[in-house]
């Protein structure tokens, strides 16, 4: 018999990953982090644009409601935020690079460099990467295999076919972002759904600075229902991204 399967995937470290963690906390959530370990405190800005955005490196002092913070968090904030059990923390690129143009030497510096330190940091060894501007060539993917990565993950742009999952592949897709606008329709489907034969797995990717922009969409109530909606159902185990691979 299959089992139902949630998680998290969230990327860029900002300070804003405290407010979640501790909504992942109340309601039993796990999820994994990817953060970029060369850039830990750097401060920027998110000029709110529907329900995306666009990064600053200043804030218009005329308009500052336009924007959110774009705050990573301290390495030692970093240690103490994603010390938390319902966390698993991966690679987002040392410098959250593009990395389509990226060449072998500058792929090892992304890739090996980010999961070395990360490993060294945090203690333990880092499963898996998500891809910055969801961007990779054939170097980076050969660096990822170096370092024994299980997972790599991509953006989802529009609803998936159903919600089958492949552990054999290294690119992991996921299911939607907390706020595209079918994700309650799908979360919905995927709670209200029986076990099958094969396993259900849904991957909510996102930023969780994006929950400050307020809209319908992208704030934290919304979230926050969600993860209601998901604590209420008995047959759905809250994973993070590695233990989806059985690790
Ligand atoms: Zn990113």
């Amino acid at each position: 018999m299959g089992e139902k399967l949630f998680t998290l995937s969230f990327d860029d470290g900002t300070e804003q990953d405290i407010r979640l963690i501790g909504l992942m906390e109340r309601y039993g959530i796990k999820g994994t982090f990817n953060i970029s370990s060369g850039i830990f405190g750097r401060k920027t800005y998110i000029k709110r644009v529907g329900n995306g955005g666009k990064t600053a490196l200043e804030a218009d002092p005329m308009h500052p409601e336009l924007y959110v913070n774009h705050y990573i968090l301290s390495e030692k904030e970093a240690l103490r935020v994603y010390s938390s059990p319902n966390v698993e923390v991966a690679s987002h690129g040392t410098h959250h690079l593009v990395q389509s143009d990226l060449t072998k030497i500058q792929a090892e510096e992304e890739i090996t460099r980010d999961f070395r330190r990360l490993s060294e940091r945090f203690g333990c060894r880092i499963f898996g990467h998500a891809f910055p501007k969801d961007t990779f060539n054939g170097n980076v993917i050969d660096a990822l295999r170096q370092n024994g990565a299980l997972y790599a993950r991509r953006v989802s742009r529009q609803r998936p076919k159903d919600l089958s999952f492949d552990r054999s592949s290294l690119i992991l897709m996921p299911t939607c972002r907390h706020c595209d606008p079918f994700a309650d329709e799908l979360l919905s489907e995927f709670i209200s759904a029986p076990a099958g034969r094969d396993d259900m797995v849904f991957v909510m990717w996102g930023h969780s600075y994006e929950l400050d922009y307020g809209t319908s969409l992208a704030c934290w109530e919304h979230i926050e229902r969600m993860f209601q909606a998901l604590s209420r159902a008995k047959d759905i185990k809250f994973v993070t991204n590695r233990e989806l691979y059985g690790t």
